[in-house]
């Protein structure tokens, strides 16, 4: 008998991906995380997959603003000390084609910040965010919705993982989802004290050091990369820096141990969100770059800044913690400023890096714009104005300050480590693809010296124009990567 072949109209059906991060773009954000979460789901929706968002519903994100409403007004969490109860908020993004769920308990979200204020990390984080991993699996049995894969975004929803793998593999709407987990940081890991244990609701089996104990202590992001079925990184680099033991921040040997289901998919950047001919106050283009100049002009004025055209502007947007090579400006800012520059300085992070950056802006006012602050609009205006973008990390997972930057014609000055490295093409005169400046050492004398050699290019208007255009027409949009994550998803359902 002849087989049928399908029909044309048989529909193959919609790969189905929940997106579980703790904090997304437009909603909430304190760094790279929330960008990519933004980001991805839309790329995926827009590869024809099914794919939905949940996250924490904090103080800070307005329902009138986001247009947010109540779903659910009741469902039960089980957590190791009982049923703790939580109500779910849905909005949507992506022109309405992903939904996206807030989880709601005033006790832990209604709080002015994501994880702690300048005092530290909040002292109930383990249990915080142990609720909220645990929660996702309430919500998807009120909404009746079972994804073919759990996307799973740094220690904060490491312990998801876990609880699939130990609470709902007999039950046959879980058994057959798989979770893939990414790593946006290794250097944040949910380190908590055993006693919290009993409070996760996972037993003192667990607790051992194959699975999620480290150092006697329970580590939310081993939980990830233990039980996860793949995990990925942000970079193809990162991925191989985060198995050896100089960067593998302890968790080395684990992610060694799981090399054949770790990859690295480079991020990309929301090029909608992040376009100078559109959301600047100053449009322009690859084509016609006269009112970047436009923009430096204002920058400059916000800042309360003299502006030459020819004096060029470093511009550093950054979290200010110990990642981001701060100390190493700090070790050259004399020699660095003695040259004719200005440096624009966006960031909040460690109170010493502040104090510290308070004293230079003191002593070198008229060089420096000092802004301790997060500013979602100042940002885009610094990538806007300044020449050249500071970002010489300690190590960098991915890095989108290097990749925004270059798409507003603002050329990258980076060390060569992740996503820095897989990003920024350093330049030399037979370099055609040349998109930057790279230094190698992690030392304040070779940080120097690369921007000697970037503001003498810049002084030579043709050579920076290349740059710029170069730089302008790197393709870091979310298409090619969705695509490999796509793949990835795909044999993940077939395993
Ligand atoms: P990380 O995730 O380590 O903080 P990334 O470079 O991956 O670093 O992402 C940082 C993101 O946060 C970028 O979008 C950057 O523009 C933004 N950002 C960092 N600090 C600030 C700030 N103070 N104000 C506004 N945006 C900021």
């Amino acid at each position: 008998m002849v087989q049928k072949s399908p029909s044309r109209k048989t529909r193959i059906p919609k790969i189905k991906i929940l997106f579980v991060a703790s904090e997304v773009v437009p909603y909430a954000k304190t760094g790279g995380l929330a960008d990519v979460a933004g980001a991805l789901p839309k790329a995926l929706a827009e590869l024809e997959c099914e794919v939905a968002i949940v996250m924490p519903k904090y103080q800070s994100i307005s329902d009138s603003k986001y247009r947010l409403s109540p779903l659910i007004s009741q469902m039960w969490v089980p957590m190791g000390m009982g049923d703790v109860d939580a109500s779910v908020f849905q909005s949507f993004i992506g022109n309405d084609q992903v939904p996206v769920y807030f989880i709601q308990n005033n006790h832990y979200f209604d709080r002015d910040q994501l994880y702690g204020t300048s005092d530290g990390d909040y002292q109930d984080n383990a249990e915080r965010f142990a609720f909220f991993s645990r929660s996702i699996f309430s919500l998807m049995k009120e909404l009746n919705w079972y994804p073919d894969i759990l996307h799973l975004n740094d220690w904060q929803t490491g312990l998801v993982a876990a609880y699939q793998k130990n609470f709902y593999r007999q039950d046959a709407h879980f058994s057959k989802m798989k979770t893939l987990f990414t790593i946006h940081n290794l250097a944040y890991q949910g380190l908590y004290p055993k006693y919290f244990l009993p409070m996760t609701g996972l037993g003192w089996e667990e607790f051992t050091a194959d699975r999620i104990e480290y150092y006697d202590q329970i580590s939310y992001l081993k939980a990830g990369l233990v039980y996860s079925d793949c995990l990925t990184t942000v970079s193809p680099t990162y991925a191989d820096e985060i198995q050896t033991d100089e960067m593998g921040s302890g968790l080395q040997g684990v992610l060694r141990s799981r090399t054949k289901n770790l990859f690295g998919i480079l991020n990309g950047i929301d090029q909608d969100e992040w376009d100078p001919a559109i959301d600047s106050s100053f449009p322009y283009t690859v084509k016609n770059l006269k009112n970047k100049q436009e923009a430096k002009r204002k920058l400059l004025a916000e800042q309360g800044l003299r502006y030459d055209p020819q004096t060029p502007i470093f511009g550093l947007i950054s979290r200010l913690t110990n990642q981001k090579g701060l100390d190493l400006i700090f070790d050259i800012l004399e020699p660095f400023l003695s040259m004719d520059i200005q440096l624009i300085i966006l960031g909040t992070g460690d109170v010493r890096y502040h104090q510290m950056l308070e004293d230079f802006k003191n002593r070198f006012p008229e060089k420096i714009g000092l802004n301790l602050k997060f500013d979602n609009r100042l940002a885009q205006l610094i990538y806007a104005g300044s020449d050249i973008f500071l970002m010489p990390s300690r190590f960098e997972p991915c890095g989108l300050g290097q990749m925004i930057a270059m798409r507003y014609g603002t050329i990258p000055l980076v060390r060569k480590t992740g996503g820095l490295a897989d990003t920024v093409k350093n330049f030399s005169p037979n370099a055609k693809e040349s998109n930057g400046f790279v230094f190698e050492n992690y030392s304040g004398p070779d940080l120097l010296s690369c921007t000697k050699k970037a503001v003498e290019a810049f002084h030579q208007p043709k050579l920076w124009k290349f740059l710029i255009q170069n730089a302008m027409k790197c393709d870091f949009s979310w298409k090619n990567s969705a695509k490999e994550y796509l793949k990835l998803y795909l044999n993940l359902q077939k395993s």
